[in-house]
């Protein structure tokens, strides 16, 4: 039934970069066949899911949505699509995501623009609006991401589904590709939060090929639900309210708030000033960690490689073709940030208000269990709209020090604006605190 709504709904969508019919297929008769014989089948037996193409799956092409990786097969599978092939969770394709999921909108893709299930006219959101289209308009029931400054909450925000990015380490890297390695995180979409927990608690846990993988229990996510938010204190972050942000995002938090309110909980206003200067921070952190990881892409050890007569003009052509204007808008900001001499004055200095943004958060949650934002500022733009780089970074304000500071925050809808776009609710805990956002998200859906 999914693949008949892949197949119906593609032609506008264009959610997949690949679809998987054969092996789907395949997999779900399997799994009859464990049935039938009365084995045991996982959480995810026969659950159709939709994995963002920059997570590597053994024998399916991942291509980062770039030229240079059109054709790359991956030989190894990732972990987190591990874990869910485990659990028997069926893979049904791969979905479009901004070019190394640099981008806000999935405009970047270097392959296809994937539409908004609520208006094909606007973006999806990004960089993982594939998955969060394919979820929106039920081509697959749940899909991974990727969330590196908002790339899995913000498209949640804008195709009115539930979207989480996990404590930094909750979730293996290893088969992730690497954009920003102290950023990355992989995370859930569902339509429900309860769907979000399920798809997480299938991924999540320590793994030894990832470094930064947390050593932890991890709780059973969906025992977490309460009727009732009596006892919880939640923050309404000040400086995420205001100037600049669409009016109609405003009203629906606030009306959100008041939600959250007569379920019991106690809401007081938190200031965390540094929030503002997390943006700038993050686009010399990110730029700096991606033009260092992208340098594997020489034409030597993975896909593209542009014939040339010398080994240099080999490695230059290969990536002057390979990677799109973004992807090399990044890579130059990175590389001067990391050079002799401006070392200090940027990347010093980033990871220095990266602490200040921490120690906001480390204060806030020692008067409240839960912070409250909207997602972005603003609901889902028209494609084409938003075409300078500085304004679409500038979107990423409220998602971005969430990952400064290594912390959960989750996208709910909560609303809709006047012409019927989804508005999106953020919730942020502390560390390990995932079981918090269920509880709050849950209850006020
Ligand atoms: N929009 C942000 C960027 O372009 C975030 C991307 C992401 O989270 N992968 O870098």
């Amino acid at each position: 039934a999914h693949l008949d709504s892949v197949q119906a709904l593609e032609p506008t969508l264009h959610s997949f970069i690949s679809v998987t019919a054969d092996q789907a297929l395949a997999q779900a008769q399997q799994i009859d066949e464990k049935i039938a014989a009365g084995d045991e089948i996982g959480p995810l037996a026969g659950i159709p899911v939709g994995i963002k193409d920059n997570l590597c799956t053994r024998g399916i092409r991942t291509t980062c949505a770039s030229k240079f990786l059109e054709h790359f097969v991956p030989p190894y599978e990732s972990t987190a699509t591990q874990r869910l092939a485990e659990a028997g969770a069926i893979c049904i394709g791969k979905t479009n995501l901004d070019e190394f999921a640099m981008g806000s909108s999935t405009e970047n893709s270097a392959f296809q623009l994937t539409a908004n299930p609520w208006d094909p006219a606007r973006v999806p959101g990004g960089s993982s609006g594939g998955s969060a289209a394919a979820v929106a308009s039920g081509e697959c029931a749940i899909a991974l991401g990727s969330d590196t400054g908002g790339s899995i909450r913000q498209p949640a925000a804008f195709c009115g589904v539930v979207g989480l990015k996990p404590t930094y380490g909750l979730v293996s890297r290893y088969g992730l590709v690497a954009f920003a390695s102290s950023l990355d995180q992989i995370g859930p979409f569902g339509r429900t939060v309860e769907d979000a927990a399920i798809l997480l608690q299938a991924v999540a846990g320590h793994d030894p090929k990832d470094s930064t993988s947390l050593k932890v229990e991890i709780p059973d996510y969906t025992q977490c639900f309460k009727p009732s938010l009596k006892g919880r204190r939640i923050g309404v972050i000040q400086e995420t309210l205001g100037e600049g942000i669409d009016p109609a995002v405003e009203t629906a938090v606030a009306a959100a708030v008041k939600q959250l309110q007569e379920l019991g909980a106690e809401v007081k206003t938190i200031s965390c000033p540094q929030f503002r200067y997390g943006v700038s921070a993050y686009y010399i952190i990110a730029p700096s960690e991606a033009s260092a990881n992208l340098a594997r892409y020489d034409g030597v050890k993975y896909g593209l490689r542009s014939e040339q007569s010398s080994l240099l003009s080999m490695y230059a052509k290969t990536r002057a073709e390979g990677f799109g204007p973004e992807v090399k808008r990044r890579i130059m900001i990175g590389t001067y940030a990391l050079s002799a001499g401006y070392y200090d004055a940027y990347y010093l200095k980033a990871q220095k208000v990266r602490t200040l943004i921490k120690q906001d958060f480390e204060r806030a949650f020692g008067e409240v269990d839960v912070l409250v934002s909207p997602t972005a500022p603003t609901t889902a733009f028209k494609a084409g709209d938003v075409d300078d780089p500085l304004s679409l970074y500038l979107l990423d304000l409220m998602t971005i020090p969430v990952n400064l500071a290594g912390l959960p925050g989750m996208s709910l809808p909560c609303g809709f604006d006047a012409s019927g776009l989804p508005i999106g609710l953020q919730l942020i805990g502390n560390v390990l605190r995932e079981d918090l956002l269920f509880e709050v998200g849950h209850a006020y859906e």
